[in-house]
């Protein structure tokens, strides 16, 4: 689609229905005229220039892309409006769009029934979820795994409740035996686990826990903030199908938080929560003397923790969906090319003798180090900053990565012949959540291989971690 096209569209379907009221008086205040506006706008671009090209697939560093052109066009056409998603009086029409693009992601994930809302962002989603934990099981703890999102802790200190982390298996999964040693001292009331971890994309086991839920009467929250839209993929055919087991489960869990933000194609502002139990919207009851007057309907305010929102965001997601549903054969093409480029990536650093791979990427995300001479953490860790560094510097042909902080045992029990001359190492992470990435694959990596070549101590020897 041309977005200059469509853009200029939605400037021209706003004043079609602007001038429907009437003409009415412009205010000297807020005048400015085009050749100041030119100037400020030649420097306010100029700055925008200050950034990564999260839009190419050279970058291949954090969960950073621009949205879809479809959702340029839909937030910028509500924009001009600017509802309010609050109330149903701030914004009929976009109050009407989040229900529909929620109920389908409701859809997506198999709840039956639910109560959800978008909201600006998948922690303060993931504070609701909590919240409402809280209240149903007042006075007990929540247990987190050690690779859950950071913001669970912080949350958790918020909401007053306590937190526990679980330690993780060999894959940055929560170790269930753990949690059940956790959950036998009576003190936790909701387990929170990541279908999609942020550091290594880990699906933890869902339809496992699950079990645990009957056995000690806890709530049981999914953070699938990053990974959720990979539900698309669960039994799909293809290389990239997922295993069904984690997936289909998060049918049964209380509530779930996905970040249309991510995988959805969306700018940011935009995360969901969903309840599987519409009953919990009675914690959120609050009398507002002043927002609420056109309808009995609940409002989406009643319903939130946030007060004012973007209806613009709402537009957005539900025009994306109106072209690419959240379906396997409409947005899911989109990630099963990200997840088949961080196969093919994968595949590529295993036969590479520069570099190895950290672990085998579950969905899209590919986390890696550059075989050093001699194999040691502080020589990983040296490494990694540096082709990071030298990839991003480099004029001709720059490559944009992230770095991953592992913990020495971490590493180590996975690659035993890493010496372990301190505590941890920095390794190297890709995102590849661009669909484009697929076919730019094997030009990041023969990019890598050569900036391997070039870092202190790397490619000097064939030999391999294990
Ligand atoms: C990104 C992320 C969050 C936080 O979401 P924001 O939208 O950045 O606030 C929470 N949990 C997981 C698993 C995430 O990946």
């Amino acid at each position: 689609m041309d977005l200059s096209y469509w853009l200029a569209e939605a400037v021209a379907s706003n004043a079609d229905w602007a001038n429907t009221f009437g003409p009415y008086p412009e205010h000297p205040a807020l005048a400015v005229d085009d050749a100041r506006f030119g100037q400020a706008f030649a420097d306010f671009t100029e700055r925008l220039k200050d950034n990564y090209p999260f839009f190419h697939p050279r970058y291949a560093g954090q969960m950073l892309k621009p949205p879809h052109p479809a959702a340029v066009v839909g937030y910028l056409s509500a924009m001009l409006i600017n509802p309010n998603n609050h109330a149903l009086d701030g914004g009929p029409a976009t109050a009407q769009m989040e229900r529909e693009a929620v109920q389908q992601l409701a859809t997506m994930f198999g709840y039956d029934t639910h109560l959800g809302h978008l909201t600006t962002s998948g922690t303060i989603a993931n504070l609701e979820a909590l919240f409402v934990a809280r209240e149903l099981h007042p006075g007990k703890g929540v247990a987190y795994s050690t690779e859950a999102h950071y913001t669970h802790g912080r949350m958790c200190k918020v909401l007053g409740v306590e937190g526990h982390p679980v330690p993780v298996d060999d894959r940055g999964r929560m170790d269930l035996d753990s949690l059940e040693a956790l959950l036998r001292t009576g003190r936790i009331g909701t387990v929170v686990l990541t279908a999609g971890t942020t550091a290594l994309g880990a699906v933890e086991p869902i339809d496992e826990a699950l079990a645990l839920r009957e056995r000690y009467g806890v709530r049981i929250h999914v953070d699938a903030a990053y990974g959720g839209f990979f539900v698309l993929l669960a039994d799909a055919p293809g290389p990239e199908g997922l295993p069904l087991a984690p997936w289909k489960a998060i049918a049964e869990c209380d509530s779930i938080v996905v970040d249309p933000h991510k995988h959805g194609l969306q700018p940011y502002g935009c995360g969901a929560v969903l309840f599987r139990d519409p009953a919990v919207g009675r914690f959120y009851l609050h009398d507002s003397p002043y927002t609420y007057f056109t309808s009995d309907e609940l409002h989406l305010g009643e319903i939130s923790l946030e007060c004012s929102r973007s209806g613009a965001a709402a537009a957005a997601l539900w025009l994306t969906f109106k072209l690419l549903p959240p379906t396997w054969e409409g947005l899911g093409q989109a990630l099963a090319a990200g997840r088949r480029a961080a196969m093919r990536w994968a595949e590529l650093i295993e036969e590479s003798e520069r570099l190895d791979l950290y672990q085998v990427p579950e969905l899209d995300i590919v986390t890696y180090f550059p075989v050093t001479e001699p194999l040691t953490l502080s020589t990983i860790d040296e490494a990694s900053t540096q082709i990071l560094r030298a990839g991003m510097t480099d004029t001709a042909d720059p490559v944009f990565l992230s770095t991953l902080r592992v913990g020495a045992d971490r590493l180590t029990a996975n690659h035993p012949k890493i010496g372990a001359d301190a505590d941890g190492a920095r390794i190297l992470r890709s995102v590849l959540m661009k669909p484009q990435s697929e076919e730019y694959v094997p030009h990041l990596h023969a990019r890598l291989e050569q900036l391997a070549g070039g870092a202190p101590g790397a490619g000097a020897s064939p030999h391999r971690g294990a």
